[in-house]
């Protein structure tokens, strides 16, 4: 039988793309392996929409429009305040205001931090180490509008890689970590006339009814909505049992590595 490799320019390229060098060692990056995995959610999207450039331009805005809140929340958070771009002030008002009244207490040195696993091989950046309510775990920050499974295997492979010897004493780690928590940062405007919300992302609207159904009798038409100024929304979730989500990372690993084994074998990771 003859496999066809997905085609990178050189082993380079593909290291480049999908790990990361940690002292002198290639590890696969979480986000990578995790794109293993189908997306039900993400495929639903893109049947909805008219075409497939439509749809990955949507995409692509939407997730450039999460990584400006994501790093406006960042550089806030390791001290360095830079203005707030007009976009994202809802949302990181409601995030500060949150804050002030959960008292998440962030770990300056443990934002945007590279994380590896020497014993199961993988690589990434976490968001942020914090204490939640005397607990001190992982902090991912997400900026979408529902919290979808993925976010527990990539969280679970970030714990579980803080709990290894040698990486908590090479990154001096204060505490065990505990626990994990996705805090979901999003905006939206409420119609005056129905209570919908209407979510704008990548320049596509999506409106929900005021008990979050796509189609509601007492919804209003289209047109006739009414909304109001943006608002944020911040919600924050634990997960605290990480066993499951972890054996199911491994398993999309093991499937991730047998995807690429052309490229593994042809970069020394598999021998
Ligand atoms: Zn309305």
């Amino acid at each position: 039988m003859v496999t066809i490799p997905m085609w990178y320019k050189d082993e380079t390229e593909f290291k480049s793309l999908n790990g990361y060098d940690v002292d002198g060692t290639w590890y696969p990056r979480v986000t990578k392996i995790l794109e293993i995995k189908s997306k039900p959610a993400l495929e639903r999207f893109f049947k909805e929409m008219e075409s497939y450039a439509a749809a990955d331009e949507v995409k692509n805005k939407s997730a450039a429009e999460g990584s400006l809140m994501h790093e406006t929340i960042q550089s806030m958070l390791t001290g360095e305040s830079k203005p707030i771009p007009a976009q994202v002030e809802p949302g990181v008002i409601a995030f500060q205001k949150f804050n002030e009244q959960k008292k998440i207490e962030f770990h300056p040195e443990f934002v945007e931090r590279r994380i590896w696993s020497p014993r199961h091989r993988y690589a990434g950046t976490l968001d942020a180490l914090a204490w939640v309510d005397g607990k001190f775990g992982v902090l991912d920050i997400k900026t979408s509008t529902g919290f979808y499974p993925e976010y527990n295997l990539q969280t679970a492979a970030y714990v579980t890689a803080l709990q290894e010897f040698e990486v908590k004493r090479a990154l001096s780690l204060p505490r065990d970590i505990e626990t994990r928590w996705i805090l979901r940062i999003d905006q939206h405007r409420v119609c005056a006339r129905c209570n919908a919300t209407l979510r704008e992302k990548g320049g596509r609207a999506k409106i929900r009814s005021a008990n979050g159904r796509a189609a509601a009798p007492n919804m209003c038409p289209d047109e006739r909505h009414e909304w109001g100024q943006q608002e944020g929304d911040v919600e924050l979730k634990e997960f605290p049992l990480v066993y499951k989500d972890m054996k199911a990372f491994v398993a999309a690993k093991i499937l991730w590595e047998w995807e690429y084994d052309y490229w593994l074998r042809k970069i020394g990771y598999t021998k």
